[in-house]
């Protein structure tokens, strides 16, 4: 398996470490005027650089809001300090996934892991926001887009920014966990606001690092915490989430070189998992997220279709 270009490096995180709400790398600001309280939440998966160049970019500039409040975390640091340059991709987790572990069945449960814990520390900081950008990156070098659970807020705020164009959108939210946007009222149909995932592009590149960014100010700009204009308009398109598949065999394959994207007809074969086939369920079904490197138990693919 070959190792894209590392464009953009971890940097120490150590100066932010001790944040100010008694969570490390949690850093809250808040303004005299009211307004709503954003979370901006950067590095839930270790090796998903972009958001740490964000979250980064407003602490060192030494970004307020002038209404509301901001709180500005990174999440999966214990993932992010375990990264090699010659593993490029095996810095996501230590344990658990930390985007799957939101539900209370999980947080008050009895295991324990890195991520566990990570989960419990941050959980109130992620009850506290109103609306919340979760930053993330792919695996695969595509095309920027949104994922997100169908709730109108969600709808409300990404369609009024300018990039990315491309929406997935989950009605049933994730069958394989609960990710952190979906945490308690944010899964809610009467949750407090909008709570998104951005996925910026390839982990590595700086591109994806300069989207994060701009997408952040954006964020901020819509919710009054900054003075900011979203620029550009074009078409949204939006995508339906039919199924996650999970691998249950180590021989897990796609039936061709897939990266995200690619368009399969009713019934094709995307991919073997041992016994079961997994062809597409519909016409025009549009898979996000396949595996560069199937692991049982994680996430091979996910099945889409296009909305109209
Ligand atoms: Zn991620």
């Amino acid at each position: 398996m070959t190792i894209p270009p590392i464009e953009v490096l971890p940097r120490d995180l150590t100066p932010y470490r001790a944040g100010n709400v008694g969570v490390d790398y949690v850093h809250r600001f808040v303004a005299d005027q009211p307004g709503p309280h954003v979370l901006i939440n950067a590095l839930t998966h270790g090796n998903e650089f972009c958001g740490m160049v964000a979250a980064c970019d407003l602490l060192d500039r030494g970004v307020r809001p002038r209404r509301g409040t901001l709180t500005v975390s990174f999440a999966n640091v214990a993932a992010y300090e375990s990264f090699d340059v010659s593993k490029p991709f095996e810095s996501r987790q230590i344990t658990h996934n930390l985007n799957r572990i939101w539900s209370t069945q999980w947080l008050d449960g009895p295991e324990d892991s890195v991520e566990l814990r990570r989960a419990r520390a941050m959980r109130e900081v992620v009850a506290q926001a109103d609306h919340i950008l979760d930053i993330h990156s792919t695996a695969q070098d595509v095309a920027p887009f949104w994922v997100y659970p169908g709730h109108a807020r969600n709808v409300a705020v990404t369609r009024a920014l300018a990039q990315p164009l491309t929406h997935l959108v989950m009605p049933n939210g994730m069958s394989s966990g609960t990710p952190l946007i979906e945490h308690g009222r944010h899964g809610q149909a009467d949750g407090p606001g909008a709570a998104v995932v951005i996925e910026c592009g390839q982990h590595f590149k700086r591109a994806s690092a300069e989207l994060a960014m701009v997408v952040t100010q954006d964020f901020l700009g819509h919710f009054g915490l900054i003075e900011h204009e979203p620029k550009g308009a074009g078409q949204h398109r939006a995508y339906e989430m039919l199924h996650t598949h999970v691998v249950q065999n180590a021989g897990f394959s796609f039936t061709r070189p897939l990266v995200g994207f690619e368009v399969f007809a009713k019934d094709e074969l995307i991919a073997i998992d041992g016994a079961e086939e997994i062809r597409a369920p519909c016409d025009d079904c549009t898979i996000f997220m396949p595996t560069r490197a199937p692991i049982v138990g994680r996430e091979g693919v996910y099945l889409t279709r296009p909305l109209g």
